[in-house]
């Protein structure tokens, strides 16, 4: 009888290539992996049992082999076999692979699973803190962790999910977590917009901080002279926003009036320095010597300082998100 053609097989790369290697896996698009049972054996109990089983005798099994090792074939593709096989190897002989996109995670992480390779699911579990990760897919990634019942990473991929609006759009891991885990994320999220709101309806950080007018000369300095230059700013009008009941600059408060919308809708100390970028370069642009001359370091100032505060403010919150039972 002919053999059926199998197609082309590759040796995976090294460390994978080892000629003292006792046993092969081979990936779903074919690149066979030479490797160490007792690596394997010591990370995962799946396959601790499965090269424990009683061989058969010779001849008298199906099993396929390749230069006297048994061939298995996984289910996986090479590029999940590899990262998956480089966190069971020793470090000394491989690094721990490092994962900056989701759907690398997702795979690794299924497999991990499957495996019951429990620390590695754990491992991988961290590269959901990689601000590469939370930066680009922060709900994507809440969606994961809290999948996996990872506390830390859950809240840490929740707080990056303040900078995005409140109401999100479809996301690709949605039907990860249930409903309840998508209304605690919007219930934390909500409860952080309203802890927020405090500090804007009170300026008392602000006034605290830079103990009087002249902490903070750049506020005021509209209709008056500054290292030479004279400041052909407006003041603004918007009273809520008047620390010690004087009226500040006119772009200042187009500052806070912006902030004060955004923070309705994304309660981050990003949204407050992100709007202070903007800020910066609008006056930059605008005609006025005085505070061109000075307004970076004046608003990297108070938007650090605002940043802060909202993150402090916020914090507290995320108590929310694990004083479940489920958590
Ligand atoms: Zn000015």
């Amino acid at each position: 009888m002919e053999l059926p053609t199998l197609p082309t097989q590759t040796c995976a790369s090294a460390p994978f290539d080892h000629a003292k290697a006792d046993v092969i896996l081979r990936s779903a698009d074919g690149i066979e992996f030479r490797v160490f049972m007792l690596f394997l054996s010591l990370a995962s109990p799946f396959f601790e049992t499965l090269f424990g089983l009683p061989q058969a005798p010779d001849g008298a099994s199906d099993q396929e082999m390749k230069d006297g090792l048994a061939v298995i074939a996984v289910s996986e593709d090479s590029k999940t076999l590899d990262t998956f096989l480089r966190f069971c190897y020793p470090s000394t002989l491989a690094e721990d692979p490092s994962l900056d996109n989701l759907t690398e995670i997702l795979s690794v992480l299924a497999a991990a699973k499957k495996y019951s390779l429990d620390l590695i699911e754990r491992k991988v579990c961290q590269a959901l803190a990689n601000p590469k990760v939370l930066e680009i897919d922060p709900l994507r990634s809440f969606a994961i962790a809290r999948n996996a019942r990872l506390k830390h990473e859950t809240i840490t991929a929740a707080r990056y999910n303040l900078r995005q609006p409140l109401i999100p759009a479809l996301f690709a891991e949605i039907d990860l977590i249930t409903a309840s885990d998508f209304l605690a994320l919007l219930t934390y999220h909500k409860k952080c917009i309203i802890s927020v709101q405090n500090l804007m309806k009170n300026l008392k950080w602000m006034t605290d901080h830079y103990v009087n007018r002249s902490g903070c000369g750049w506020l005021f300095s509209s209709g008056s002279h500054y290292n030479g230059d004279y400041c052909r700013c407006e003041q603004g009008t918007d009273k809520r926003f008047f620390p010690w009941n004087a009226a500040p600059i006119a772009w200042w408060t187009t500052y806070m009036q912006e902030v004060y919308e955004l923070l309705q809708d994304s309660p981050s100390g990003d949204t407050v320095r992100t709007a202070a970028d903007r800020t910066i370069q609008k006056v930059r642009s605008a005609n006025c010597a005085a505070c061109s001359g000075r307004v970076k370091e004046g608003m990297t100032e108070f938007s650090n300082l605002l940043a802060l505060k909202v993150e402090e403010a916020v914090a507290p919150v995320c108590t929310l998100l694990y004083n479940t039972d489920k958590l």
